[in-house]
């Protein structure tokens, strides 16, 4: 069984949770998840009162709150291509981004 998530114990915590995770999302172009190299568009979801933390636009799952360390902000150019229909932009291909920067493996042809 896994470890529980650590829940923030007060409302001071989860200020200081969503200051970080502002801190850390606010300038970036994209997220990845976990050690996926997909870049997600970044989209800002409510997660208590007043406060917000940072998403794949496109809604793909992770686990935990995405602060501790699930989600990595990235000034990659976005390559999810669900992200980038939502963003109506074309999918990075290749010459616009970084030699090492992932591309999404394209999983069937219809
Ligand atoms: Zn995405």
């Amino acid at each position: 069984m896994a470890a529980p998530l650590p829940q923030p114990h007060t409302r001071d915590d989860a200020e200081r949770i969503a200051d970080s995770a502002h801190e850390a999302f606010g300038g970036c172009t994209g997220l990845t998840i976990g050690n996926s190299r997909v870049v997600h568009g970044v989209t800002w979801r409510d997660w208590l009162p007043g406060l917000q933390l940072p998403a794949p636009r496109c809604r793909q799952g992770f686990s935990g709150h995405g602060v501790l360390g699930e989600l990595r902000p990235t000034s990659w150019t976005v390559t999810c291509k669900r992200c980038c229909k939502l963003l109506d932009e074309q999918p990075a291909l290749g010459l616009v981004f970084p030699a090492d920067a992932p591309i999404q493996p394209v999983l069937w042809t219809p």
